[in-house]
């Protein structure tokens, strides 16, 4: 395999994501809701009701960067119990602090948690309804290899849901924004986690995502078809939905 500059930056990049997880993951969920301000539930809450879930017939998604299983869980009680989800995350501590969670929720004959990478995912092609990722995608260094293992792992006729931290387009907010992210958030990274510096990383990670519709194109390069997005918000998150047709 070539294994040129790029592909050592990536893979340093890498590195450097799976140290932060390592270090918060015990405080990964407190975190969230302090951060922002219980927003990422509502956020989850819109991603699963754009998903529905049917509660019918049977349904399995695959939850890329799952973490510590909260968008799965959510899918999981919307389809009453119908669904089963797979929590795929790179990150041992993550999902091992998800495993509990779901032990204790009572939802661990519907959720399971298994290590693997997005960019290589360890599942054979065309067995997933749908695929989710949530607060991950830009954590990853080859969006385009996670988006080509997404469109594969999906059934034709699969949905893919990407939400992701996004461009704000309403003037003022983003001002605020900019403040709060900048200056509050690895405050708050210091004071809960001990870490600023990792928080500092994470709120840069956003700024270097690509907006809206760069990223739409390129869900449409990976090969999906009819694909969509909305803002939450004010575009502060973004949904991003695509089909395998
Ligand atoms: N989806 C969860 C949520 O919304 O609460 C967790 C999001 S958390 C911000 C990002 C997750 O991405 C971490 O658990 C991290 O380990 C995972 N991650 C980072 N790089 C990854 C990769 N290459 N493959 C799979 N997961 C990855």
């Amino acid at each position: 395999a070539s294994f040129g500059f790029r592909d050592v930056e990536l893979d340093a990049k890498q590195g450097m994501v799976d140290a932060v997880f390592h270090k918060v993951a015990s405080r990964y969920d407190l975190m969230n809701d302090l951060m922002s301000g219980g927003l990422h539930r509502i956020w989850k809450d819109a991603m699963v009701s754009w998903l529905s879930p049917p509660s019918n017939r049977p349904f399995e998604v695959l939850d890329v960067a799952g973490g510590t299983g909260d968008v799965s869980f959510r899918i999981v009680d919307r389809s009453h119990k119908n669904a089963k989800a797979i929590v795929c995350d790179i990150n041992t501590s993550m999902l091992e602090v998800g495993r509990e969670r779901a032990e204790k929720r009572g939802l661990a004959d519907n959720v399971t948690f298994v290590e693997g990478n997005a960019e290589e995912l360890p599942f054979e092609s065309g067995r997933f309804d749908a695929y989710t990722i949530a607060f991950g995608i830009r954590n990853v260094p080859r969006i385009d290899q996670a988006l080509k293992e997404a469109y594969r792992v999906l059934k034709p006729g699969g949905r893919f849901l990407c939400l992701e931290f996004s461009s704000v387009d309403v003037p003022g907010l983003d001002k605020i924004y900019d403040l709060y992210s900048f200056h509050l958030i690895p405050q708050m990274g210091r004071a809960v986690a001990g870490d600023a510096e990792s928080y500092r990383y994470l709120v840069e990670s956003i700024r270097r995502f690509p907006h809206q519709e760069r990223f739409a194109q390129m869900i449409r390069q990976a090969g999906f078809s009819q694909v969509s997005y909305r803002n939450l918000t004010g575009g502060i998150s973004a949904l991003h939905s695509g089909w395998k047709t």
